[in-house]
């Protein structure tokens, strides 16, 4: 018998929305996270920093062709969205620290609305929490916020917005829109 790799004519994918995080500033986040002499959990990998809109989960590969469709004809965001990441929390449930918003932009929230919106109706569950934006740290994370990590400031220019391939811990871009009106 041959060894088969079950990846390969995979029929489902694991997908999920999200703004990417430039090169740049998932450099600077990273060079910060590494001053915080955390003692617990896993880092994520600087190159995987994100912020996720909305999580798919497996999808069957034959709903990709709808999925990018109704993702296209999103309306855009009217202007620019800056998220603000000056909150640093401990998310005991999903034992992840995190970098969040103390105040969500209302545009940001309307359009992830949108978002799910869209996608209800080709069978997505929409989370019953309610959205706040975040980009995860570290997972497996067990211990509280670190004293030196809460007078930090990060901002994420919200331009894009990118249907991910979630495999083995790396993340692939499946396609990407603009958020703004160009
Ligand atoms: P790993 O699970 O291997 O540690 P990961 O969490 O980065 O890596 P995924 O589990 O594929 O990779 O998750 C991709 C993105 O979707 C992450 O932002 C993750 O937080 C989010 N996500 C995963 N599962 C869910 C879920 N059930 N509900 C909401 N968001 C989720
Ligand atoms: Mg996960």
């Amino acid at each position: 018998m041959t060894n088969v790799d079950p990846g390969l004519n995979e029929p489902f994918k694991r997908l999920f929305f999200a703004v990417p995080c430039s090169v740049q500033q998932s450099r600077a986040i990273s060079r910060w996270r590494g001053g915080l002499g955390l003692r617990s959990g896993r880092p994520v990998p600087a190159e995987n920093f994100h912020l996720t809109l909305m999580f798919l989960g497996a999808v069957g590969v034959d709903q990709l062709p709808t999925i990018l469709d109704a993702a296209g004809r999103l309306p855009p965001l009217g202007r620019p969205a800056t998220l603000l990441l000056d909150q640093v929390e401990v998310w005991r449930r999903s034992q992840a620290l995190v970098l969040a918003s103390k105040q969500t932009a209302p545009a940001l929230l309307r359009w992830v609305y949108a978002l799910q919106q869209a996608m209800l109706p080709l069978g997505f569950e929409v989370d019953p929490r309610e959205f706040r934006p975040h980009l995860t740290l570290m997972r497996d994370f067990r211990g509280g916020v670190p004293e030196t990590a809460l007078d930090t400031e990060f901002r994420l220019v919200a331009e894009t917005f990118v249907l991910y391939e979630s495999v083995k811990g790396r993340y692939q871009a499946v396609a990407q829109w603009p958020l703004l009106a160009g």
